[in-house]
Parts: structure tokens; sequence; C-alpha cells
């Protein structure tokens, strides 16, 4: 833990505003979720001063997006590079604010590093097109959007940021980003290393504070042309009708209810190991989570059983104890709620196969069985490493079952028949299909979601369109 305090002593306290490292009398304390311990504060900045953070962009902007191609790789490539060098520290720091355990930070840490390599590369593929038709000469460039917004949740600290930062200063765009006042350091010390790579000073602006009051004050400026949002559906939709304001471009990254079918032919420990895999990835804390678990009634209790072995064995602790599998949640409101989803959940019949414990914020990884489509935690993203299993028995009816909800993001097949595979896939709606694989997450496949899931792609070489406008030439040939 020494490398992240050694990191924190020169962020703590502080932003990042109009180029320059800002406290204020008034401050936001951040705590460890795995104590409850406070680790830090961060300002609490007043609405002049993220009108500030604005001005400052809209000049980063002008410089910034007239910068070479060749200088933005290279500026992204050295932001790769000391990531990397840091990158113990930065794992460190991500348990620190956000409580998974060490190892899956450091998965984070090379998921986020991976947008700044992988966009490096993207920013010389961006190319318009050009006809010649009728004596005209018709042609598409692309230009940077402008100042863009952005605002993460705690779930990822560092990846969220890279993921929506990387293609913005790829495209040319300056950027003033809101990170979760519950996980602000990494954010922070992304930053230092941006600034420490050679991107200008005013191209990136860090804000916190009121999140509420911020988030207004960035939807209100039409000077802000783009906003990029990842947290939940009800903030994103609050978000999309403050942007109608200044007619902003929006990107909205929002929660998920991945369905994870079984089928009667699916290797039954691959599917359990896996399925581990992707519930305890941020203590089951992740959009992409596998929320309903529908297992084909042929193997739905031999399946709960090999899973609920699994689950007993994990360790839950403190993320910096090597022996902690699982780390805590983020807090207690996060506990609070997910009881009330057990409770109800036992009310209309479920059972709990494995032990279900509570404490502080640590809770132990849960099986229940005999779920339900009418209890509310098949409707609500669970939000920790809880495995709600459902039965199920025709295609038709799990594909059914699998859509009936507004959310449209993550969702998983576990099967050794294609054909069935193959039609379950076609059908579902949702953004991503992962097929006998538990994290498809990859900065080089464009992620997104639809319907309550929001709109919009990170990652891929699409994802730096999403702060691109083109432009449309039509000039005569000349006779
Ligand atoms: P959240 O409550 O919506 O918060 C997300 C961000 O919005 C935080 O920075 C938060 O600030 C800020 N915020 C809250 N209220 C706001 C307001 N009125 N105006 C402006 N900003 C506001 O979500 P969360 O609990 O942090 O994150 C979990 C959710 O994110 C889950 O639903 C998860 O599925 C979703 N998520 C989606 C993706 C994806 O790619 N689709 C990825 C990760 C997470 P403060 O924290 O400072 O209050």
């Amino acid at each position: 833990m020494h490398r992240a305090l050694e990191l924190l002593k020169s962020i703590n306290q502080k932003n990042f505003v109009a180029g320059k490292w800002t406290e204020t009398p008034e401050q936001l304390e951040v705590f460890n979720p795995a104590n409850d311990e406070v680790i830090g504060s961060v300002p609490n900045l007043s609405s002049a001063q993220v009108s500030a953070a604005i001005d400052a962009a809209a000049q980063g902007f002008s410089e910034w997006s007239k910068t070479k191609v060749e200088t933005r790789s290279q500026v992204l490539r050295k932001w790769y590079e000391l990531v990397l060098k840091h990158e113990d520290a930065l794992a460190e720091l991500i348990t620190l604010e956000q409580g998974k355990v060490l190892a899956d930070a450091k998965r984070e840490v090379a998921y986020a590093s991976g947008f700044l390599d992988w966009y490096s590369n993207v920013v010389y593929s961006v190319s318009g097109s050009m006809q010649v038709a009728g004596g005209a000469r018709l042609s598409v460039e692309y230009e940077p959007v402008g100042v863009i917004a952005a605002i993460t949740p705690w779930n990822f600290p560092l990846a969220m940021i890279t993921r929506k930062l990387a293609p913005a200063f790829a495209a040319g765009c300056s950027a003033i980003l809101k990170p979760s006042e519950l996980t602000p350091f990494s954010a922070l010390a992304l930053t230092k290393l941006a600034i420490e790579a050679g991107l200008p000073a005013n191209a990136i602006n860090i804000v916190t504070g009121d999140a509420d009051r911020i988030g207004q004050i960035l939807c209100d400026d039409f000077r802000v042309r783009k906003f990029s949002f990842t947290g939940s559906t009800k903030v994103g939709k609050l978000l999309y009708q403050k942007c109608a304001g200044t007619l902003k471009r929006v990107s909205l990254e929002l929660g998920g209810n991945a369905p994870f079918i079984i089928t009667a032919d699916a290797e039954l420990e691959k599917t359990a190991t896996d399925l581990v895999s992707a519930k305890t990835r941020s203590t089951g804390q992740a959009c992409t989570s596998p929320n309903r678990i529908f297992a084909h009634k042929s193997i739905a209790a031999e399946f709960a059983k090999i899973i609920a072995a699994k689950f007993t064995a994990l360790k839950v602790g403190d993320g910096f104890d090597p022996k902690s599998d699982i780390g805590p949640l983020i807090n207690k409101a996060a506990i609070e709620k997910i009881e009330r989803l057990i409770k109800d959940a036992q009310s209309k019949g479920a059972k709990i196969i494995t032990q279900f414990k509570i404490e502080k914020n640590m809770i132990s990884p849960t099986v229940i069985t005999n779920c339900n489509d009418s209890m509310e935690i098949f409707r609500t993203e669970i939000f920790g490493p809880i495995v709600a299993i459902y039965e199920w028995s025709e295609v038709d009816e799990v594909i059914k079952r699998a859509n009936d909800t507004e959310y449209g993001l993550q969702s998983y097949i576990y099967s050794n028949d294609l054909s069935v595979a193959q039609k379950i896939s076609q059908n579902l709606d949702f953004g991503m299909v992962a097929i006998n694989t538990p994290i498809p997450s990859n900065t080089k496949a464009a992620f997104g979601g639809r319907k309550a899931s929001g709109f919009g792609i990170e990652g891929s070489a699409e994802g730096i369109y999403e702060y691109l406008n083109h432009k449309y030439l039509h000039q005569s040939t000349i006779s």
C-alpha cells in the first residue's frame, strides 16, 4: 500500500482545474470501503471554479485541436507508458478507494491503460471520403467536436475514465471530467500522468464537488459540445434531459440486468468457474455482471450445487489481504439494497443455499435458488456477489424472459449446441452477447448498450467518432 500512499500525497486535497492543482476551504472526505476510514479529501468546488474549468477547457481546445495527429498519438503513448510504469501504485490506489482486491485492481489498470495504447493507434485510422461526381467534388472530413464533459462512476475508477478520455484526446477534444466523489483519486493520479505525458494543462480539468450542481453547470454551458456519462440509468435520464437545452451530443453508458443462459448440454464445471470470474469482478459491482442466471431445468439443481461450493470457498476481506478473493461493497447503502432484494426474494419463495453473512461493508458470496420473475431481484441490478438462479424449459421461453427487462447491455450464453446458442444470440435484445466466455470487455471491441442501458460506443475504432463531427464539402470542379 505504500506506493498508493506515496502517490496520494501528491494529489490529496487537490484537483486539477484550469492548469493548476487547486484546493478549496471546504473539502469532501474520501473513505476506504474496507474499514470506512478517511483516506483523504478532494475540493468541493464553487460554481465559479467549475465555470473556470470550462473557460480553461475552451482555451485548451484551441491549442490541442490544432496539434498534429502524430503529436496526439505520441502523448497518448507516453501516457500509456507512464500508467504502466506506475501500475502497482495505481492498482493500490484503486483498492484503497474502491475496495476491489488487488489482483482485480491490477486487471483494471491493464484494461484502463489498453484504451490509451489502442487510441494512440486508432488516431491514425480516421479518414474521410471523397467522390468526384457530376462536375463536383463531394468529400467528408472529420473535426473534433470541441470541449467535452465526462461524468464517471466509482465501480471502475480508472478504466471508465480512459475509455472516454483516450478517444476524446485522440480526436483533438479537450475535457472536463467529474469522477465519482467516492473514488476521485484514481482520476487525479491519471491526470498527473497525463500532464507528465505532455497533454496541455488546460486540455484536462477535474472537477469535484456537488454532483447535481456540477452536472447542471456542465449541461447548461453551450461551449461543452459533447457529454459522455457512465453511471445509473436514473442519473443518465436526468442528464440527457438537461443536455437538451444546449443540444449537445450525448453518450450514455448506463445500468444493466444481464441474463446468463445455461443450456442443458453446457459444461457445468467450466460454466460455474466462469460465472465466479464474472460475478467476482469488482465484487459483482459491474454493469456487465451476470444478474439473472437462467439454468435449464434438467441441470439447474446440479449447477446450483457446483456454484454454491465454489462461492462458499471464496474468502471475503480487505482487498489488500492476499487471501481475499473479493473485497467489500462500496458502502452501507449498497449492502442495504442487497439485503432488501434478498428479503423480497425469500418472501416470494427463494431459498438461500449458501451462507448469507454481512459484516460492515462485506457480504458473503451467496447463491439463491427457486427464483421467479415476480421478484424485485429479477428487475434490479444487484451490484454484488449474489447468484440468483431461475429455471427454464423451452428456448423460446428463456429468450422471452431474458428480454423481459428495460435494460439491454451485456448478456451471456453457455452452451455446447451451436445452433441453440446462435438462435438465442440472434434473439437477445442486448448490445453485447458473450458466448462461453465470462469477461468479454475489450478495448478493440465496441462496448455499448441499448434501451435503458443507453447508447453510444466506447472502445473499438468506432469509439473515436463519438468525439468527431463530420463536415461535408461540396466543391465545383474547375473546368
Ligand atoms: P450514479 O449514481 O449514476 O453516479 C455516476 C456518476 O454520476 C458519479 O460521478 C456521480 O457523482 C454522478 N452523479 C450522481 N448524481 C448526479 C446528478 N444529479 N448530476 C450529475 N452527476 C451526478 O452511478 P454509480 O452508482 O456511481 O455507478 C453505478 C452505475 O453505473 C450502475 O448502474 C452501473 O451499471 C453503471 N455503469 C455502467 C457502465 C456501462 O458502461 N454501461 C459502466 C460502469 C457502471 P457522485 O458519485 O459524486 O455522487
